[in-house]
């Protein structure tokens, strides 16, 4: 545990969320270092009464932008056939989620607001017999977004992509939002403006890590943290109905948190999965990778999703 100067230690601090007036640090920003963390983001303030946590000092959203849009973000995240396995499985874990939620019949327009590689669109290409879906990706790499767009040219639905939500257009039936809230400056206001993007019916699926300042070593560029009590929070900022809001996904446990028997079913998973995923078998990679974040509910799991749908005299831009 890192010890602070006394007076950043014991300095109270305004609630980004509910406002109420004494938040405080709880730990060091968790990073890989000077080089890891070229937005110097330097600690974690929580508060106790919303459970909301946010990294200090804050960065504005034009700084954040100018960083995600430099491509250095998705250059970190190209990692080769393994976490493009991973993504997949991620995807369907969610479309199979929100399509309980969703009006089957007729047709869809999805929205997916930084969809990087766009595996949500493959997903919906894959499913796209009994419904129509029209999909538009938000990505702010142009390289990622390109490739993208590309590759699902010749996919069995209608898909586009914007730089931003100003292009995007409107009257969406279905909003994903998957990793990142906690990557903007003003979450409240960001899911504001996308609600108003919404059909009358239509629904946000908010997906986010679960307080993963608690339990990784490197968090960046990660600048809020949302546990589901906080995201219900923000649901009630934004006036938005919560339908589910659930902590799910097994966190996987390193060194000596974790016994020898399940050491044993994680190191056997991975090796199936990484073989799988570098061969090609995705049955196999979905099955080992299922095994391995279990992606059910769980009190204390690895991430937080939530199904919100606009109240009534929700304000439209
Ligand atoms: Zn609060």
């Amino acid at each position: 545990m890192v010890s602070f100067a006394p007076d950043v230690e014991s300095r109270l601090q305004t609630c980004r969320l509910c406002r109420r007036t004494d938040a405080q640090v709880s730990s060091e920003y968790p990073s890989a270092g000077q080089a890891g963390n070229p937005l110097g983001l330097k600690t974690v303030v929580g508060c106790p009464h919303c459970d909301f946590a946010w990294a200090e000092p804050m960065r504005t959203q034009a700084d954040l932008d100018a960083f995600y849009s430099s491509g250095s973000y998705w250059h970190q995240n190209q990692g080769g056939p393994e976490l493009h396995a991973h993504q997949a499985v991620q995807a369907r874990v969610r479309l199979d989620f929100v399509r309980a939620f969703c009006r089957s019949d007729g047709s869809l327009r999805i929205l997916d607001v930084g969809a990087g590689n766009a595996l949500i669109a493959d997903e919906l290409a894959r499913i796209s017999r009994a419904t129509r879906f029209r999909y538009v990706g938000i990505e702010p790499d142009r390289n990622v977004r390109e490739a993208a767009a590309n590759r699902l040219r010749d996919a069995r639905i209608e898909a586009s992509f914007a730089q931003d939500l100003a292009e995007a257009g409107e009257g969406f039936d279905v909003i994903f939002l998957n990793h990142v809230l906690e990557h903007v400056e003003d979450p409240v206001g960001f899911l504001r403006r996308l609600s108003g993007r919404l059909n009358h019916d239509g629904i946000l699926y908010v997906e986010v890590p679960n307080q993963d300042f608690r339990f990784k070593s490197d968090v960046f560029p990660h600048v809020q943290f949302f546990s589901p009590k906080s995201l219900r929070k923000v649901a009630e900022c934004v006036n938005c109905e919560v339908m589910v809001v659930e902590a799910f996904g097994r966190v996987q446990a390193v060194g000596a948190n974790e016994g020898f028997l399940e050491r044993l079913y994680r190191a056997f998973w991975v090796r199936v999965f990484g073989y799988a995923a570098k061969s090609g078998l995705g049955r196999v990679a979905n099955l080992a990778n299922r095994a391995l974040y279990g992606y059910q509910p769980s009190p204390a799991g690895l991430w937080v999703r939530a199904i919100l749908r606009p109240g009534r005299g929700v304000a439209r831009e």
